[in-house]
Protein backbone atom coordinates (compact mmCIF):
# COMPACT_ATOMS: atom_id res chain seq x y z
CA UNK A 1 0.00 0.00 0.00
CA UNK A 2 1.51 3.58 -1.15
CA UNK A 3 1.14 6.12 1.71
CA UNK A 4 -1.65 7.99 -0.64
CA UNK A 5 -3.58 4.57 -0.70
CA UNK A 6 -3.14 3.98 3.63
CA UNK A 7 -4.32 8.02 3.73
CA UNK A 8 -7.70 6.78 1.68
CA UNK A 9 -7.99 3.98 3.58
CA UNK A 10 -7.78 5.89 7.09
CA UNK A 11 -9.91 8.14 5.99
CA UNK A 12 -12.76 5.77 4.55
CA UNK A 13 -12.73 3.65 8.16
CA UNK A 14 -13.03 7.01 9.73
CA UNK A 15 -15.82 8.40 7.61
CA UNK A 16 -17.78 4.74 8.35
CA UNK A 17 -16.90 5.05 12.16
CA UNK A 18 -18.73 8.67 12.62
CA UNK A 19 -21.74 7.63 10.46
CA UNK A 20 -21.66 4.35 12.58
CA UNK A 21 -21.62 6.39 15.69
CA UNK A 22 -24.13 9.05 14.32
CA UNK A 23 -26.53 5.99 13.77
CA UNK A 24 -26.21 4.58 17.06
CA UNK A 25 -26.66 8.06 19.15
CA UNK A 26 -30.31 8.39 17.90
CA UNK A 27 -31.44 5.34 20.14
CA UNK A 28 -28.63 5.46 22.50
CA UNK A 29 -28.07 8.75 25.15
CA UNK A 30 -25.20 7.30 27.31
CA UNK A 31 -22.30 9.69 26.40
CA UNK A 32 -19.75 7.42 28.18
CA UNK A 33 -21.11 4.43 26.21
CA UNK A 34 -21.01 6.70 22.63
CA UNK A 35 -17.51 7.88 23.52
CA UNK A 36 -16.51 4.54 23.97
CA UNK A 37 -17.56 2.63 20.91
CA UNK A 38 -15.82 5.43 19.34
CA UNK A 39 -12.52 4.76 21.27
CA UNK A 40 -12.46 1.03 20.53
CA UNK A 41 -11.38 -0.21 17.09
CA UNK A 42 -13.85 -2.49 16.38
CA UNK A 43 -11.51 -3.91 13.06
CA UNK A 44 -9.49 -5.48 15.92
CA UNK A 45 -11.61 -8.10 16.28
CA UNK A 46 -13.00 -9.06 12.97
CA UNK A 47 -12.09 -11.74 11.41
CA UNK A 48 -8.62 -11.05 8.93
CA UNK A 49 -10.43 -9.66 5.69
CA UNK A 50 -13.07 -8.17 7.13
CA UNK A 51 -12.26 -4.93 8.26
CA UNK A 52 -13.85 -3.28 5.56
CA UNK A 53 -16.84 -4.31 6.92
CA UNK A 54 -16.24 -3.56 10.91
CA UNK A 55 -18.19 -0.16 10.94
CA UNK A 56 -21.24 -1.40 9.64
CA UNK A 57 -23.84 -2.07 11.88
CA UNK A 58 -24.27 -5.44 11.30
CA UNK A 59 -22.90 -8.93 13.10
CA UNK A 60 -19.94 -10.65 11.08
CA UNK A 61 -18.83 -14.11 11.45
CA UNK A 62 -15.81 -15.23 13.63
CA UNK A 63 -15.74 -18.66 12.97
CA UNK A 64 -16.57 -21.73 14.98
CA UNK A 65 -20.06 -20.98 14.16
CA UNK A 66 -20.08 -17.64 16.60
CA UNK A 67 -20.51 -14.22 15.52
CA UNK A 68 -19.13 -10.56 16.89
CA UNK A 69 -22.74 -8.77 17.74
CA UNK A 70 -24.26 -6.39 15.57
CA UNK A 71 -22.49 -2.53 17.25
CA UNK A 72 -26.28 -1.03 18.10
CA UNK A 73 -26.45 -4.22 19.89
CA UNK A 74 -23.38 -3.81 22.20
CA UNK A 75 -24.37 -0.23 22.56
CA UNK A 76 -27.98 -0.91 23.44
CA UNK A 77 -26.73 -3.51 26.29
CA UNK A 78 -24.26 -1.84 27.70
CA UNK A 79 -26.11 1.40 28.27
CA UNK A 80 -28.60 -0.45 30.01
CA UNK A 81 -26.07 -1.61 32.52
CA UNK A 82 -25.92 1.63 33.59
CA UNK A 83 -21.82 1.49 34.62
CA UNK A 84 -20.18 4.21 36.37
CA UNK A 85 -16.78 2.66 36.47
CA UNK A 86 -16.50 1.31 40.11
CA UNK A 87 -18.46 -2.42 38.80
CA UNK A 88 -17.18 -5.87 38.91
CA UNK A 89 -18.95 -7.27 35.63
CA UNK A 90 -19.45 -10.75 34.58
CA UNK A 91 -19.62 -11.47 30.20
CA UNK A 92 -20.77 -14.86 29.58
CA UNK A 93 -19.55 -15.60 26.07
CA UNK A 94 -16.42 -13.49 25.06
CA UNK A 95 -16.42 -14.78 21.69
CA UNK A 96 -14.37 -11.99 19.81
CA UNK A 97 -13.58 -10.16 22.73
CA UNK A 98 -15.10 -7.02 21.34
CA UNK A 99 -17.71 -6.14 24.20
CA UNK A 100 -15.85 -7.58 27.02
CA UNK A 101 -12.64 -3.98 25.46
CA UNK A 102 -15.99 -1.99 25.64
CA UNK A 103 -16.99 -2.94 29.30
CA UNK A 104 -13.21 -3.26 30.66
CA UNK A 105 -13.01 0.66 29.49
CA UNK A 106 -16.41 1.48 31.38
CA UNK A 107 -16.09 -0.72 34.65
CA UNK A 108 -13.69 -1.53 37.25
CA UNK A 109 -12.87 -5.22 36.53
CA UNK A 110 -14.08 -7.88 33.70
CA UNK A 111 -14.25 -11.04 34.09
CA UNK A 112 -15.72 -13.14 31.11
CA UNK A 113 -16.16 -16.82 30.44
CA UNK A 114 -16.23 -18.72 26.63
CA UNK A 115 -16.82 -21.94 25.92
CA UNK A 116 -14.42 -22.36 22.47
CA UNK A 117 -10.58 -22.65 23.54
CA UNK A 118 -9.99 -21.04 19.88
CA UNK A 119 -11.86 -17.86 20.46
CA UNK A 120 -10.64 -17.51 24.19
CA UNK A 121 -6.96 -17.70 22.85
CA UNK A 122 -7.66 -15.29 20.41
CA UNK A 123 -9.31 -12.37 22.63
CA UNK A 124 -6.99 -12.68 25.20
CA UNK A 125 -4.51 -12.11 22.54
CA UNK A 126 -5.95 -8.94 20.85
CA UNK A 127 -7.25 -7.67 24.68
CA UNK A 128 -3.61 -7.59 25.78
CA UNK A 129 -2.28 -6.27 22.90
CA UNK A 130 -4.58 -3.25 23.13
CA UNK A 131 -3.58 -2.41 27.27
CA UNK A 132 -6.62 -3.85 29.16
CA UNK A 133 -5.15 -5.00 31.88
CA UNK A 134 -8.51 -5.20 34.25
CA UNK A 135 -9.89 -8.28 32.24
CA UNK A 136 -9.62 -11.98 33.03
CA UNK A 137 -10.92 -14.71 30.61
CA UNK A 138 -12.22 -18.31 31.79
CA UNK A 139 -13.21 -21.18 30.63
CA UNK A 140 -16.54 -22.24 30.89
CA UNK A 141 -16.98 -24.60 33.93
CA UNK A 142 -20.14 -26.82 35.43
CA UNK A 143 -22.47 -23.83 36.06
CA UNK A 144 -22.86 -21.18 34.00
CA UNK A 145 -20.75 -17.91 34.79
CA UNK A 146 -18.39 -17.70 37.07
CA UNK A 147 -19.90 -18.25 40.72
CA UNK A 148 -15.89 -18.55 42.65
CA UNK A 149 -15.59 -15.23 41.25
CA UNK A 150 -19.16 -13.70 42.50
CA UNK A 151 -20.56 -11.36 43.38
CA UNK A 152 -21.18 -9.17 40.11
CA UNK A 153 -22.32 -5.70 40.06
CA UNK A 154 -23.38 -6.68 36.32
CA UNK A 155 -23.85 -9.32 34.33
CA UNK A 156 -24.57 -9.74 30.07
CA UNK A 157 -24.98 -12.67 28.41
CA UNK A 158 -24.16 -12.34 25.33
CA UNK A 159 -25.93 -15.51 24.10
CA UNK A 160 -29.62 -16.60 23.91
CA UNK A 161 -30.94 -18.80 26.93
CA UNK A 162 -34.10 -20.36 26.84
CA UNK A 163 -35.19 -19.15 30.44
CA UNK A 164 -33.47 -16.45 32.90
CA UNK A 165 -30.83 -18.69 34.19
CA UNK A 166 -31.63 -19.29 38.37
CA UNK A 167 -27.45 -19.81 38.76
CA UNK A 168 -26.77 -16.18 37.13
CA UNK A 169 -29.27 -14.26 39.48
CA UNK A 170 -27.73 -16.20 42.40
CA UNK A 171 -23.98 -14.60 41.35
CA UNK A 172 -25.70 -10.86 40.90
CA UNK A 173 -25.13 -8.09 43.82
CA UNK A 174 -28.19 -7.09 45.22
CA UNK A 175 -29.15 -4.19 43.05
CA UNK A 176 -27.05 -6.12 40.31
CA UNK A 177 -27.89 -5.93 36.96
CA UNK A 178 -28.24 -8.41 34.12
CA UNK A 179 -28.82 -8.07 30.11
CA UNK A 180 -29.94 -11.21 28.73
CA UNK A 181 -31.49 -12.31 25.08
CA UNK A 182 -34.10 -15.06 26.38
CA UNK A 183 -36.47 -16.99 23.95
CA UNK A 184 -35.83 -19.82 21.44
CA UNK A 185 -32.92 -20.28 19.40
CA UNK A 186 -34.65 -18.20 16.70
CA UNK A 187 -35.49 -14.89 18.04
CA UNK A 188 -35.31 -13.70 21.87
CA UNK A 189 -36.42 -10.71 23.88
CA UNK A 190 -33.43 -9.10 25.66
CA UNK A 191 -34.47 -8.52 28.96
CA UNK A 192 -33.32 -6.22 31.53
CA UNK A 193 -32.97 -8.06 35.17
CA UNK A 194 -32.29 -6.43 38.76
CA UNK A 195 -31.89 -8.38 41.48
CA UNK A 196 -33.71 -7.20 44.35
CA UNK A 197 -34.08 -8.12 48.39
CA UNK A 198 -36.94 -9.90 47.18
CA UNK A 199 -36.60 -11.33 44.10
CA UNK A 200 -36.19 -10.01 40.48
CA UNK A 201 -37.74 -7.48 38.44
CA UNK A 202 -37.57 -7.59 34.47
CA UNK A 203 -38.16 -5.63 31.75
CA UNK A 204 -38.01 -5.86 28.29
CA UNK A 205 -35.28 -4.01 26.10
CA UNK A 206 -37.17 -5.18 22.09
CA UNK A 207 -36.50 -8.04 20.00
CA UNK A 208 -33.11 -9.89 18.82
CA UNK A 209 -31.28 -12.84 17.37
CA UNK A 210 -28.14 -14.59 19.11
CA UNK A 211 -26.49 -17.78 19.07
CA UNK A 212 -27.52 -19.98 21.74
CA UNK A 213 -25.94 -20.29 25.30
CA UNK A 214 -24.61 -23.76 25.55
CA UNK A 215 -24.60 -26.21 28.19
CA UNK A 216 -26.34 -25.87 31.77
CA UNK A 217 -29.74 -23.72 31.78
CA UNK A 218 -28.83 -22.32 28.43
CA UNK A 219 -29.82 -24.87 25.03
CA UNK A 220 -27.88 -27.89 24.76
CA UNK A 221 -26.08 -28.59 21.36
CA UNK A 222 -28.42 -30.20 19.77
CA UNK A 223 -29.87 -28.22 17.02
CA UNK A 224 -33.90 -27.41 16.62
CA UNK A 225 -33.90 -28.58 20.17
CA UNK A 226 -36.34 -25.54 21.10
N1 LIG B 1 -19.66 -10.89 23.14
C1 LIG B 1 -19.14 -11.42 21.90
C2 LIG B 1 -20.19 -12.12 21.05
C3 LIG B 1 -20.34 -13.48 21.52
S1 LIG B 1 -21.18 -14.67 20.52
C4 LIG B 1 -18.42 -10.38 21.08
O1 LIG B 1 -18.42 -9.20 21.47
O2 LIG B 1 -17.81 -10.75 20.09
C5 LIG B 1 -21.59 -15.77 21.86
C6 LIG B 1 -20.43 -16.51 22.46
O3 LIG B 1 -20.93 -17.25 23.57
C7 LIG B 1 -19.77 -17.52 21.54
O4 LIG B 1 -18.41 -17.24 21.41
C8 LIG B 1 -20.02 -18.86 22.25
O5 LIG B 1 -18.95 -19.77 22.08
C9 LIG B 1 -20.17 -18.43 23.69
N2 LIG B 1 -20.92 -19.33 24.58
C10 LIG B 1 -22.03 -20.06 24.32
N3 LIG B 1 -22.44 -20.73 25.43
C11 LIG B 1 -21.56 -20.42 26.42
C12 LIG B 1 -21.45 -20.80 27.80
N4 LIG B 1 -22.32 -21.63 28.39
N5 LIG B 1 -20.42 -20.25 28.53
C13 LIG B 1 -19.53 -19.42 27.94
N6 LIG B 1 -19.58 -19.04 26.64
C14 LIG B 1 -20.59 -19.53 25.90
Amino acid sequence: MTPADRANTDDRAFRARERLLASLAIEVTDQRVLATMRAVSRERFVKPGDESYAYEDEPLSIGYGQTISQPFIVAIMTAALALDGTERVLEIGTGSGYQCAILARLAREVVSVEVVPELRARAERVLRDLGCTNVTILPAGDAPGAPERAPFDAIIVTAAAPAIPPSLVAQLADRGRMVIPVGTRAEQDLLLVTRTSTGIEQRSLGGCRFVPLVGPEGFDARPNEH
